[in-house]
């Protein structure tokens, strides 16, 4: 095959693909979206490579080993009892045990947890460690629930999820809706019924088997991971002005370590609306911040009301805040194509995702055209998953490492998935970290596959 039939062949194939995967996953929009991000970067490396093509290795990756769903039972403070639907979608495990985040949120459905699984396999793979891939969650609102309350759900979701999980078999976390009190409750259920202490869940207290620097993770990898991309081109995120988009544990530590960058950080937000701070969120006004969200679970209002200089934007995005990066750390679909044509207006160098597949389809190409740094979350926000991989080992070897040891090893992972997808996403003028990304964490998962014989 010559290269100039090659992108049209590879064009056509792409779609014939997504249609055979829209019919097989109707309505499942989120889900569809992944793969199509996904096979339209793999399809002309497929298509080249004889092995893969043969084995119709796209169709069986983009089928989840196995979902569980079952109903969760629990009752609220005033005696109703309450029922939510929850699921563990086991996707691939063919270089490790399954591993994934739990999300809590109202708008989870099987459509989100399938497509967090399937960009949690080629994530995971990135990482270099063995982890295989998989996502789960629930239905289920914490949003003004007392302690109580979500301390009774997470026992009645353990009281099914206990049988499907085990340090070699599954392995979830947390995700949106899920952060240490939530997995504290988990595991003290799991001990209970199963009176076995052991690894089977990450993002832990430290008191019993959880990681140094796990709770930064994500957010520190997240701005190695562009400092990275920035260092490649002989820059720096020093001096840098940046919009931060959500205010939970992937913000927060996102803002904290681009401060101790240099960078200036001056946007955060939440569901109800975001803030501007032209003077930058410091380290003091951080310390506010999480004390908001993470002890008094208040609303991000309450920050422009607090400090001077500071607006507030209701129901809005912080993307139209002129910005050299940004930094979507919130959730889902965050980024619609008019917000990446605003950003790049504005003149934005570098978009590096905290968050899970944050923009949309559309967007992901104007970026892509516009040749700005573009750090896709697979990649870009692989470092709380690794930190997971670190606390697996360290449970594993009964023993911990400290806070300069995980920290070295996370910035050495994130160096290392940067450097792969330079190795597999460089063009002529520009690195294309969404092919560099897909087809590096593929190539892993594909070889495995292949090397199993049909399965
Ligand atoms: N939920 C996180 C993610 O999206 C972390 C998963 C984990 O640590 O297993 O990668």
């Amino acid at each position: 095959m010559t290269n100039n039939v090659l992108p049209t062949k590879s064009c056509e194939e792409t779609n014939r693909f997504m249609k055979g995967l829209a019919r097989r996953n109707p309505g499942e929009i989120e889900f569809q979206q992944a793969v199509n991000e996904f096979v339209e970067t793999l399809m002309p490396y497929v298509l080249e490579n004889r092995k893969y093509r043969d084995a119709q290795i796209l169709e069986r990756m983009t089928e989840p080993d196995r979902i569980i769903t079952f109903r969760v039972t629990w009752e609220d403070d005033r005696g109703n009892i309450r029922a939510n639907r929850a699921w563990r979608v086991q996707f691939n495990n063919s270089i490790g045990p399954y591993k994934g985040g739990l999300r809590f949120h109202s708008n989870v459905t099987l459509s989100v947890l399938k497509f967090l699984g399937f960009e949690q396999v080629f994530k995971n793979s990135l990482t270099g460690l063995p982890m295989g891939g998989a996502k789960g969650g629930a239905n289920f609102n914490p949003k003004g629930k007392s302690d109580r309350e979500v301390m009774r759900f997470c026992q009645a979701m353990m009281l099914e999820l206990h049988r499907h999980i085990g340090e070699d078999t599954d392995v979830p976390a947390g995700d949106i809706g899920v952060g240490g009190r939530e997995i504290s409750y988990l595991f003290g259920q799991y001990i209970r019924l199963e009176n076995r202490f052991a690894g089977i869940l990450t993002g832990k207290g430290l008191t019993f088997g959880g990681s140094l620097v796990r709770t930064e993770a994500t957010g520190y990898g997240c701005v190695y991971f562009c400092e990275n991309m920035f260092n490649h081109i002989g820059d720096s995120l020093t001096g840098k002005i940046c919009t931060v988009s959500g205010s939970g544990n992937v913000a927060i530590y996102t803002v904290e370590k681009a401060n101790e960058l240099g960078a200036k950080v001056i946007t955060m937000s939440d569901s109800s609306g975001f803030v501007h701070d032209p003077a930058g969120i410091d380290a003091e006004k951080l310390a506010f911040i999480k004390d908001l969200k993470e002890v008094r679970r208040g609303r991000i209002s309450e920050y422009a009301e607090h400090f001077k200089g500071v607006t507030f934007h209701a129901n809005e995005r912080p993307w139209s805040v002129p910005c050299d990066v940004a930094f979507p750390c919130a959730t889902q679909n965050e980024i619609n194509l008019d917000d990446a044509k605003v950003l790049i207006a504005n003149g934005v160098k570098a978009v590096s995702e905290g968050a899970n597949m944050p923009t949309e389809l559309d967007g992901t190409h104007a970026f892509l055209k516009a040749k700005i740094l573009y750090g896709p979350s697979k990649a870009a926000n692989a470092g709380g998953v690794a930190v997971s991989g670190l606390e697996l080992s360290q449970n594993a070897l009964r023993l911990s490492w400290n806070h300069e040891e995980v920290d070295t090893k996370l910035k050495t992972i994130m160096r290392d998935i940067h450097a792969k997808c330079v190795m597999h996403g460089q063009n002529d003028d520009i690195v294309n970290y969404v092919q560099g990304s897909n087809i590096a964490g593929f190539i892993k998962v594909a070889d495995a596959m292949l090397a199993y014989g049909v399965s």
